[in-house]
Parts: C-alpha cells; structure tokens; sequence
C-alpha cells in the first residue's frame, strides 16, 4: 500500500501507530521500532576477530588471509578482496551437533531459535583460577539455579571461566604452545563436566551452551564426553567465545551465527549480546 492510496478512515491502528511513532520525538523519525532500545553502548562483541593470532586446535592450521588486489583500478575506483583459508573449528567458533554425533544437525541445519536467546552466565572463575583443569559441574548449574529460583530451561548457557584473559597467549591459552597431534595430549584449560553436560540434556532444556575456552570438555579429556552428550542431543556448542565479563548473569540477548556452511560440522561464528 502507498501513502497516497490511504484515507484517514482506512488507516489501520499500526499505520496509525507508526505515523505517530514518526512525528513524536523517540524513536528518532524513521527508526524501526523494534530498533527504539538499541544503542551501540548495549551490544557487546564476543567474537576474536579472525587473523594470523587466532588460536586453531593444535591439529589444524590457523586462519590464512591470501592478500587480493587493493587500489585504485584504471577506472578510477578503489577495489579489494581477498581469500581465506580455515577450518572450521577454531576462533570463536560454532560446533554444530553432527561434529560428535552420526545423524544430528549439521551447521546449516541447525534451527534458528537455537542461536537467538537469552544469556545466563555460569561463572565458575574463581574455581577455574585455582585450577586450570577444573570442570565446571552439576554443583555450579545447581547454584545458579538456587540463586536465580529458575531453572536453565529455554536459555543459552554461558559458562564463564575467565580463561579468555589468557587469549593472547597461545601457550597460557591452550596449556601448549606446540602444534601437532602429539601436543592434544598436553593441553590444559576447564571445562563443562560429562555430569553435567548429561545433566542440562536429560533434565534441562537449553537451546545452546557456549564457553570461554577452546573446547566445551576440559583440556585434559580424552573421549569428549560433553560434547557427544549435547551433540546428541542436538545442542549446538560455542568455543572461545570472548568477552564473557562484560555480559550481567541474566538478561542479555545473544544473537550467534555461524556461517552457514552447507553440510558443515561447525564454522566461523559471529556472537554478539544486546545487554538490558
Ligand atoms: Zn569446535
């Protein structure tokens, strides 16, 4: 419908709405509305952008910018692109469920409503400071739950280690600075315990769970048991996810989409939160 073909009988409440909406002072004139609570100072990145620094597994090889042309062409504009190369399991990044499960969702698979939400974040710091091999367990998912009188149902679980303070540094990060199959064995950082990955899958009901730390099971883990819980379960996983301090225990939006690679087993992810 076109403005011109409207009548002040015809105008419906929302049009009506909206037209108010454009004459009064807030939202500013021809601001979406669901944009009126938004500023840049409530968005939070948890993204690592992705360059030459960003921590992979130490099986793969990091990201690789191949440098393109950028400069003025002969016809008078300014051009650049290049390539990259990556896995798809490093940075911040998402691990779609088929990474440790036959048959369960692959990245492009995954339904939206899993990616979208509310935060709540677990932190296990101070626990994880004392030990970097802690994993964080049934014990700390209780006490948010106590604390908070709700259950972790319909939310995205964020699990706050503050082990992303040691980002910059690959050998604090990971336990190792070493690459290669042989250093698998030599990593240490915390982790969500088997127990209570099988706990939040057989009597919670998450849409997705994410952590400050390069894998959902602990440095040391041998069979990756929390990750083939959730996977089976089709709970999608988010690793080195950053900035988890600046984000309030509850209340924050999380937006996270991974590239959306077809028949992926995870990807490059790009997460933010609108805090309240
Ligand atoms: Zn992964």
């Amino acid at each position: 419908m076109t403005g011109s073909s409207m009548t002040g009988s015809s105008m419906s409440g929302s049009v009506a709405a909206q037209d108010r909406a454009k004459t009064g002072p807030n939202p500013a004139p021809g601001r979406h509305p669901a944009l009126a609570n938004l500023s840049a100072g409530r968005m939070v990145d948890l993204t690592y952008p992705f360059d030459s620094e960003t921590i992979y597994w130490p099986t793969e090889a990091g990201f690789k910018l191949i440098r393109g042309p950028a400069g003025m062409t002969e016809r008078g504009y300014y051009y650049a692109a290049n390539r990259f190369v990556a896995a798809e399991h490093g940075g911040t990044h998402l691990d779609a469920p088929i990474h440790f499960f036959a048959g369960r969702h692959t990245v492009d698979q995954i339904p939206l409503d899993k990616l979208v939400g509310e935060a709540v974040v677990i932190d296990a710091t101070a626990a994880c400071r004392e030990n970097v091999d802690y994993q964080i367990g049934v014990a700390d998912l209780h006490r948010w739950e106590s604390t908070h009188e709700r259950p972790l149902v319909d939310v995205i679980v964020l699990l706050k280690s503050g082990h992303g303070r040691h980002w910059r540094n690959r050998e604090r990060y990971l336990g190792t600075n070493e690459s290669g199959s042989a250093a698998v064995a030599k990593l240490h950082f915390p982790g969500l315990s088997p127990d209570a990955a099988r706990w939040l899958v057989e009597h919670r009901s998450i849409k997705a769970i994410g952590i400050d730390t390069p894998s959902i099971d602990y440095g040391r883990s041998q069979r990756f048991q929390s990750h083939v819980a959730l996977c089976g379960h089709n709970i999608p996983i988010f690793e080195n996810v950053a900035n988890l301090d600046r984000l309030p225990t509850t209340g924050a939006l999380v937006v996270a989409l991974p590239m959306k690679i077809g028949g992926g087993s995870g990807g490059p992810l790009r997460i933010i939160a609108l805090t309240p």
